[in-house]
Order: C-alpha cells, then structure tokens, then sequence
C-alpha cells in the first residue's frame, strides 16, 4: 500500500539501506575514563604468524589476541563496580553468567578450559557484525539472550572471570564470523596505523603508559598494587621511609626507566635508573625511596617522583606524581 502511494506520488522509491553495506560505529564498551581509571592493556594481534604486531607496528599484544583488553587500573575499583556499555545497538545472541572472578593465577592449570572468556556477552548488530564481551563480574550481567540492547545500554560490571589475571573487558569485534581489528580494519598486511577506525572515538595510540603512580611508606609489589591502585598504606609519612611506585605497561625491549624522588626543597632523595629492558614488558614495577628516615623527620611540604621512559633515544613517557608530608 505504502508503495504504491509512493509510486502516485511521482518519487523514485529509495531502496532500504543494505545492513551489510553499513559500517559499525563503536562506543567505548566501559563506563571508565582512558588514562585515569582504565587503559588499553592489548591490542588485536595483526601479525599471521607467530609474531606479535598491533596495528600501530609495536607489540602492545600477544600472539593470536584477538580483541581489544580494557584494563581498569586496580582490583578496588574493579570490586566498586565499574559498567560495561554495549559499543553498539542490537541484539543480545547469547549470554554466560557463573564463571567465579579469579585470577588464573590463582588456579590450576585447565581449570577455565572451554570458558576462556569468563562470563560474557554476544551482540549481533546487523550486517554480520558482532561483538563480544568477556571476563565481566560473577552475576553482574542484566541482559538475557534476545534482549535488544541499545548503544551505551549496560550489560554487566568488570569483571576477573576466565582467562585472566587482571581485571578487564576484552572486547572481539566480528565481522561475518571472523575477528576484526576494530582500530584497522581492512588495513593491508604489513601496513601500520592504516584501514579504517570503528570507533566513534579513536582513543590515542599510546607507546606504552602509566598505570599507577603512588608514594608508600615502604616496598610494595606488583601484586598490592594490583590491588589497591595508588592507595597503599600505611601512607607514607613524616616519621616513615618514603616510596614512590610507578606501574607502566607496554613497555619495549631497551626502554630505559628512571624514576626520581625529590624533596619539597629539590634536594633528590633517590634517583633509580633501571638498565634497559632485556625484553617487552605488558606490565613493569619501578620504585625509588629512602628508608632511613631523617632525625626529627622528613621536612614538611610537597615530593616529588618524576618518571620518565626513553626509547631509542627519545623521551616516550614522563610523569610527576606528588605526595605532601
Ligand atoms: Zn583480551
């Protein structure tokens, strides 16, 4: 009927968008902030072989990585809850809930054999794309499969469940079947930074980044700043050692790290330089501090920790972070 008082009416009719022809446009799949609250840990793996490229030509990835890895910055905001957004609107195909939240660290070997992406979700948007969301939160998933989901909708929390040590959303964007790259697609084999992006916000490249920067009042390690981000304690004080931490990832073999301490006067307190990495590193620890504790105490008033990351001769990452005693 509809047609035909089209065709009355003079109009060429216009043939109905071909859903396959449509590009997906992507929205960030967290409900966090890019070089606060979360980063990119890895990239898609683009290289064929046993190689590892992403699509900027580094190797933010690992072989045969075929998503996106959202990385919040510690376990504590992980356990307040942070959401995941559906990139796109369309329709829940399937859903996985019941997978505990533990590192695979922390398991024996096979114990998420067959649940590698935890707990998880699968949106078919049209056109053969797809995308899929996994490792989120024991029980936090609200959608159910056949559900239509809009944009930004949320479909569960950050989570730590199957394959993963970190909490993070890992994020496959298909296309008919097969993994894309969603910061490259179509690129040609080789190429680096090229094809198309699917983001409606490209986030920036970064060559590598800071996680976490702190002060303690002694050592840290890896794994209590996993936990608890910046906010180590005790904190640090007039009458305790004194101890800046800096958690970077994707740093690269050669990368030379230096993190120093200095005092609100400038008088440096420690100055670490790291020899340079022997190999490419998805996380790394640095500290600078001083444990002997000053009579009458540290003097009041701002310090300092400056990192900074140099690669093949160029300054790539720095960083200030400050503490007042
Ligand atoms: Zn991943």
């Amino acid at each position: 009927m509809r047609w035909g008082v089209v065709m009355a009416l003079g109009l060429v009719p216009v043939a109905p968008p071909e859903p396959s022809r449509l590009a997906l446009r992507l929205g960030w799949p967290v409900d966090c902030r890019l070089g606060e609250t979360c980063a990119i840990q890895n990239y898609p793996d683009e290289d064929p072989g046993p190689g590892v490229r992403d699509y900027a030509c580094h190797a933010r990835s690992y072989d045969k990585h075929d998503g996106t890895d959202i990385r919040l910055v510690s376990m504590a905001l992980q356990r307040r809850g942070v959401n995941v957004l559906a990139a796109a609107e369309g329709n829940v195909l399937r859903v996985r809930d019941g997978v505990e939240d533990k590192s695979v660290r922390d398991q024996p070997p096979g114990a998420i054999a067959g649940r590698e992406c935890g707990n998880g979700v699968v949106i078919a948007h049209g056109g053969g794309w797809e995308t899929q969301y996994c490792h989120m939160r024991q029980g936090s998933l609200v959608v159910r499969s056949g559900q239509h989901v809009s944009a930004g909708q949320v479909l569960g929390k950050v989570g730590l469940s199957g394959d993963t040590e970190f909490p993070h959303l890992h994020l496959t964007v298909r296309k008919d079947g097969k993994a894309v790259d969603p910061f490259a697609l179509g690129a040609p084999a080789g190429t680096c930074r090229a094809g198309r992006s699917l983001w409606q916000q490209t986030p920036p490249y970064r060559e590598g980044e800071i996680l976490v920067a702190g002060f303690a009042a002694g050592p840290v390690q890896m794994k209590d700043v996993q936990a608890n981000g910046a906010d180590q304690r005790p904190r640090p004080s007039r009458t305790t050692p004194i101890v800046a931490f800096v958690q970077a990832i994707g740093l690269e073999a050669g990368d030379v790290q230096r993190l120093v301490l200095a005092a609100p006067d400038g008088r440096i307190l420690a100055d670490n330089q790291a020899p340079p990495l022997d190999h490419d590193k998805a996380q790394q620890l640095l500290f600078a501090g001083r444990g002997r504790v000053p009579a009458g105490g540290w003097p009041t008033g701002e310090y300092r920790a400056t990192y900074s990351v140099i690669r093949d001769g160029k300054m790539v990452l720095t960083n200030t972070a400050k503490t007042v005693l």
